[in-house]
């Protein structure tokens, strides 16, 4: 049989001389982007008709146009002018640590497939336990993402906390968890998935301020023993997505601990708050976590999807997913922290340590310092800006870089109001200038910023405001 497609495919002088031009191209849009040559953060487009683009291209489009044609196609997060959703404006050395992963495709499940990504996973999440806190019987690993990395967690969770072995035997009681009622959706959607139902998810309700609020902890676990449900696990936010206010790990930690709970961290967004020297306080208490989810594609610059899980007792890591009985893994002459498809839920996963290491090696450990308290200090400054500016209010003062605020008008009632903020982030998106996005908080329609590019500036903020206001009276 003959094979000029694949012999095609896989020539190496093909892929050096496509890869020197998407390089070239990727750079030239990184300068322009990054330098804001070019004013817009989105060329907003409807779906229906990217999706007649897409299936148009496949037949007539050409070759030569079709990276650019992708790129021209998204949502420009190098752009100072995008502060919209958590994901990282990438470290651009990551994109070469991800070309690597691509290329190489070791599929990590078991050590012999990706001996340095494995090992590396080991050093980098060993760095991550001891700047949380942790002692040395601390264990990490890493996953696809915050919402799977959660799910794991509160199965670890059930594990070690409940005498019945759930695993084995399936359930005999209902089990229930307490998170905030601000937590990232991705808690409930991991508590009905292991099968606690509505009454499982126990929501405790936040303060103004939008923090959990702790006070009804006991109240809320009272109630749930009175129905016969049997809490497990109790979830600080760190912070929660969005309003970007963490809630108080300290006193979670210690309720958790008072109650033989288990104590997790979602710090999916702000968990990367332990390298700031400015705004660790945010997560006082965040070594008293049994579990801590921490987002490398979120504070830390890299690319979708890398996510860090720790553990306090490295055991708990390697048991989630035992299908044996645990005495047999605790009977191993060694652990075997190399085979990481033991720890995680997925088998095959990218390579996404070395993005990790490829940082923290090019760059040190100080720049998720600066990345950190820097956006976090830019987070408060558009909060200043808003506090004082007469026709913006804030759903609350922010602590992070999140930040929710609304055009506010004395003369307008609230459902008024809703319409008229939700219509100005529809005109924003279709403009295309500025991304950010927008959020509901007790029936108010707020818009919705994260800052997550180092190069936002004041003046980028002040434009966006004047930007709205100015918009305001074709209302
Ligand atoms: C983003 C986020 C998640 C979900 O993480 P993914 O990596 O998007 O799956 C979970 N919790 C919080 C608090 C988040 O901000």
């Amino acid at each position: 049989m003959k094979i000029p497609l694949l012999q095609q495919a896989y020539s190496a002088e093909d892929f050096r001389k496509r890869g020197h031009q998407l390089m070239d191209e990727l750079a030239d849009h990184l300068d322009d982007k990054l330098n804001a040559k070019s004013p817009n953060a989105i060329h907003w487009n409807e779906p229906e008709d990217e999706l007649r683009f897409w299936k148009e291209f496949l037949e007539t489009g050409k070759e030569e146009t079709l990276f650019s044609e992708i790129t021209k196609r998204t949502t420009y997060v190098h752009h100072p002018h995008y502060i919209g959703h958590q994901v990282s404006p990438t470290a651009p050395i990551t994109a070469l640590s991800g070309t690597i992963s691509s290329l190489l495709n070791n599929g990590m499940a078991v050590y012999e497939m990706g001996m340095a990504p494995s090992a590396i996973e080991r050093v980098i999440t060993d760095i991550l336990c001891k700047q949380i806190g942790y002692d040395t019987n601390s264990r990490g690993f890493l996953t696809s993402g915050g919402t799977l990395a959660n799910l794991t967690a509160l199965l670890a969770a059930r594990k070690a906390v409940l005498d019945h072995d759930v695993w084995h035997e399936g359930h005999s009681k209902p089990l229930g968890i307490m998170v905030s009622s601000e937590a990232h959706y991705c808690v409930d959607r991991a508590a009905r998935i292991m099968g606690l139902g509505d009454q499982g998810i126990v929501k405790i309700p936040v303060t103004d301020a939008y923090a959990m609020d702790v006070s009804k902890l006991e109240i809320c676990l009272e109630e749930s023993a009175a129905k016969g449900i049997e809490i497990f696990a109790v979830i600080g936010s760190a912070p929660s997505t969005a309003t970007g206010v963490y809630d108080d790990l300290q006193r979670i930690g210690e309720f958790a601990k008072a109650h033989n709970l288990w104590f997790h961290v979602d710090g999916a967004h702000g968990g990367a708050a332990i390298f700031s020297g400015k705004y660790s306080h945010t997560v006082a208490g965040i070594d008293q976590a049994d579990s801590v989810v921490i987002d490398g594609h979120k504070m830390m610059m890299m690319p979708t999807i890398t996510t860090a899980l720790l553990m306090k007792d490295g055991t708990n890591a390697s048991t989630t997913f035992s299908q044996k009985a645990d005495y047999l893994l605790t009977q191993e002459d060694h652990e075997d922290w190399y085979n990481s498809g033991k720890r995680t839920f997925e088998c095959t996963k990218n390579m996404m340590s070395i993005h990790w290491y490829t940082i923290l090696k090019i760059y040190g450990i100080d720049i998720f310092d600066e990345f950190v308290t820097h956006l976090y200090d830019m987070g408060h400054l558009f909060g200043e800006i808003i506090t004082d500016h007469p026709d913006f209010d804030l759903a609350v003062p922010p602590v992070s870089n999140i930040v929710c605020f609304r055009y506010k008008n004395d003369a307008l009632d609230l459902a008024s109001l809703n319409k008229l903020n939700a219509a100005l982030r529809r005109a924003l998106l279709e403009e295309g200038e500025y991304y950010i996005v927008q959020t509901k908080l007790r029936g108010v329609h707020y818009l919705r910023v994260t800052v997550m590019n180092p190069f936002t500036t004041e003046i980028h903020f002040r434009k966006l405001l004047d930007k709205i206001k100015g918009w305001v009276f074709d209302y």
